[in-house]
C-alpha cells in the first residue's frame, strides 16, 4: 500500500529504535529522566524559548497551552478551521471553560485588522480575550505557510493589548524548511509554541511545547493534572530527539513529492488541485470524475493507494517519509490509466 493518508502513519526509523533501546532513563516526575531533559533543552534552544516540555500529543500540548494561558470564562481568538478549534473535540470548552471566537482566514492566515476587531473591550457584558491562537503550517488550508509578517502583525496587536499568543506549530518545521526561515523566527512572535515530533519528523510519540520558564512550570503542572506526568519517558523521548535533530532536512523530500503529485494529477482533465501546494499536503477535487470522495477512495484502495476524504468531493493526500518518489510516479500513472 502507498500510504498517503497522513504524515502520522510513518514507523520509527532504525536510528529511533536504537535510541529507544539505548536511552538513559529515570523517573521524569522527579525530573530524573536524562533523555527527556536533553530533548526539552534541545527543543527550547531550537525554538528560541527559555524552556520546553515534552507532551504526549499535539492535542495535549495545545490544550495545556490554553489551560496555562487562560482562565474559565475567557475567549480565545482562533482561525475558523484551525485544528485547535476544528479537530480537538471542543477541548478548550470542555477542559479550560473557554469560548472560542473564530475568524475566517485567507489560506489559514487571519487578517490582523479582524483580530484587532475581535479583541473584547473592558465591558461587564463581555468575556475577556484570553489568548490568540495561530497555526503554521495551516492543516486545513492545505499545509499553507502563514507568512512571518502576518504573525508579527498579530503579535504586535496582541502585545499592545497584553494578550498572549500561542502557535500550533504541529507542522512548523514544514513551514521552516519550505520558506528557509528558522523555526526560531516564527516562534519569536509567540508566547508559546507547540511542535509535533510524530508527524513529518517521524517520532513514534510526542510533541513539545515551549515558552518562558514560568509558563513551562505551570504547563508541567497542568500536564500532571491531566495524567501526562510520565515515568521512564526516555524510551520515547530518545527517538523523539532523533526526529528533532536528524529528520528536519528531509521534509524537503515530502514537499518535492507533494509538488510532483500535484503537477501530475493536474494533468488529468477531470481532477482539480484545490490548494497551492507549499508543503506536504495536496487537496484534489474529484467532482468531475463521476466519483465522489468516498467512491474515489475505494478506487484508490483498489489500486493500492490510501488517502483520506476532505469534504464530499475532495481527497487529501499527505506525503511522508514512508512514500518514495517512485511511488508518487506510480500513483500518477495509475490514475492516468483509470480516469
Ligand atoms: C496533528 C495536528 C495536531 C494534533 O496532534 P496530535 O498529536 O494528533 O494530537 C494539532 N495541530 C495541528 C495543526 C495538527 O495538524
Amino acid at each position: 500500500m502507498i500510504d498517503l493518508r497522513s504524515d502520522t502513519v510513518t514507523k520509527p526509523t532504525e536510528a529511533m529504535r536504537k535510541a529507544a533501546y539505548e536511552a538513559e532513563v529515570g523517573d521524569d516526575v522527579y525530573g530524573e529522566d536524562l533523555s527527556v531533559n536533553q530533548l526539552e533543552e534541545k527543543a527550547a534552544e531550537i525554538l528560541g524559548k527559555e524552556a520546553a516540555l515534552f507532551v504526549t500529543s499535539g492535542t495535549q500540548g495545545n490544550q495545556i497551552a490554553v489551560l496555562t494561558h487562560c482562565r474559565p470564562g475567557q475567549e480565545v481568538i482562533v482561525e475558523q478551521e484551525a485544528h485547535i478549534f476544528y479537530y480537538e473535540g471542543a477541548a478548550m470548552s470542555a477542559f479550560a471553560g473557554i469560548q472560542p471566537r473564530t475568524i475566517k482566514g485567507t489560506r489559514g492566515a487571519m487578517n490582523p485588522e479582524e483580530v484587532l476587531g475581535a479583541i473584547r473591550p473592558d465591558d461587564i457584558h463581555a468575556p475577556e480575550t484570553g489568548l490568540i491562537c495561530l497555526e503554521n503550517t495551516h492543516n486545513r488550508a492545505g499545509g499553507a505557510i502563514i507568512p512571518l509578517e502576518n504573525m508579527k502583525e498579530i503579535y504586535t496587536i496582541a502585545k499592545d493589548h497584553h494578550i498572549p499568543v500561542h502557535l500550533d506549530g504541529a507542522r512548523l518545521f514544514n513551514a521552516s524548511v519550505a520558506s528557509g526561515t528558522p523555526v526560531k523566527e516564527f516562534a519569536q512572535f509567540t508566547d508559546s509554541v507547540q511542535i509535533c515530533l510524530s508527524k513529518g519528523l517521524g517520532a513514534p510519540v510526542g510533541s513539545i511545547i515551549a515558552g518562558t520558564k514560568d509558563f513551562i512550570k505551570s504547563a508541567r503542572k497542568w500536564r500532571k493534572r491531566l495524567g501526562g506526568g510520565l515515568r521512564q519517558v526516555g524510551i520515547i523521548a530518545a527517538p523523539a530527539y532523533v526526529a528533532l535533530t536528524e529528520m528536519v532536512d528531509r521534509l524537503e523530500e515530502d514537499h518535492q513529492n507533494a509538488k510532483k503529485l500535484a503537477e501530475g494529477l493536474q494533468q488529468i482533465p477531470t481532477l482539480k488541485v484545490e490548494n497551492q501546494v507549499e508543503t506536504n499536503i495536496v487537496l484534489v477535487n474529484v467532482g468531475d470524475t463521476g466519483y465522489n470522495a468516498a467512491t474515489f477512495l475505494e478506487l484508490l484502495r483498489g489500486e493500492g493507494i490510501l488517502a483520506v476524504d476532505f469534504g464530499p468531493e475532495t481527497i487529501r493526500f499527505t506525503t511522508n517519509y514512508g512514500v518514495t518518489k517512485e511511488q508518487i510516479d506510480t500513483v500518477i500513472h495509475k490514475l492516468q490509466q483509470r480516469l
